[in-house]
């Protein structure tokens, strides 16, 4: 069986980006599938939030700049089905040398080459960091799809139109014509608020079926499980925000069968 990448991106910070990565893992990998994470956020909260050191010369980095295989940086976590390849701060310096390097932006996709279709790992999950400098850019060539979390605030939209752009640019350069939306994620709901609505609306005004059905409610339990370096759905099994992540989870692996079909990911009305 084939891998599917995933990219969680967002140019913007705070918008849901690594609490998605690293939730709708957990749920996708409690669904049985075997799920990689990739920390690629020099920040490193995704490794932080399932519990991993951030480790150095242990990241992504040198397989970046082609100094070691991807595949000796995996580290297991305490959840069953789900592997990480952890960050760290040094990831920084990763964009300066990678803006040196050649083939600089297919160098995340020549190092998990060795990991697709290897039966290994059906999944793979990349937590782009706030930017759409290199990493993101070496996410995007590497990835089958994009998920972009918005944050049901004002301004929710700003920005889209840029990572469009470079989602089409990405396609058109051949660096990877596959590249395909797999959804956009509303995160931290907060359905008492007119606000919330109104931007959920018009969110769906303007991308349509493309919005996931499910929304993730904001809660302060998903806040707090990262400093315990675990999962909502291991943290609070019954918050409403564990709940949602195993729907999103759902839907996902839906999108996931079409597009490994060759279809669309979201069925024509
Ligand atoms: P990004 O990776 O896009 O920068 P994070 O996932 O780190 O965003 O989220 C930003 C902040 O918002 C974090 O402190 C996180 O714990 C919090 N947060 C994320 N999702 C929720 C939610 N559904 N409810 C409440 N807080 C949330
Ligand atoms: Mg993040």
């Amino acid at each position: 069986m084939a891998t599917t990448v995933i990219a969680v991106a967002n140019q913007k910070g705070g918008v849901g980006k690594t609490t998605t990565a690293i939730n709708l893992s957990a749920c996708l990998a409690r669904l049985g599938h075997r799920v990689l994470v990739v920390d690629l956020d020099p920040q490193g909260n995704a490794t932080s939030g399932l519990g991993l050191e951030k480790a150095p010369g242990g990241s992504v980095y040198e397989a970046l700049l082609g100094a070691a295989p991807l595949e000796e940086r995996i580290r297991p976590t305490a959840f069953p089905n789900l592997e990480m390849i952890p960050s760290e701060l040094d990831l920084c310096g990763a964009e300066v040398e990678l803006a040196r390097a050649e083939q600089n932006l297919s160098r995340l996709r020549t190092a998990l080459d060795p990991l697709r279709g290897a039966d290994r790992y059906p999944l793979i999950v990349v937590d782009c960091p706030p930017s759409l400098g290199l990493l993101t850019m070496n996410a995007f060539v590497a990835a089958d799809a994009v998920l972009v979390p918005l944050q049901c605030e004002y301004y929710a939209l700003e920005g889209i139109s840029t990572l469009q752009r470079v989602l089409d640019q990405v396609r058109t350069h051949a660096l990877n014509p596959y590249l395909r939306l797999l959804g956009i994620l509303m995160t931290m709901y907060d359905g008492r608020t007119r606000l919330a609505n109104q931007v959920v609306d018009e969110v769906r005004r303007y991308f349509g079926d493309l919005v996931f059905e499910t929304m993730i409610p904001r809660t302060t339990r998903v806040a707090e499980a990262p400093s315990f370096g675990k999962p909502i759905l291991e943290y609070d099994p019954y918050s409403s925000a564990s709940a949602a992540y195993e729907l999103l989870a759902q839907e996902v692996q839906g999108r996931l069968e079409r597009i490994r079909q060759g279809l669309d990911p979201v069925a024509a009305p």
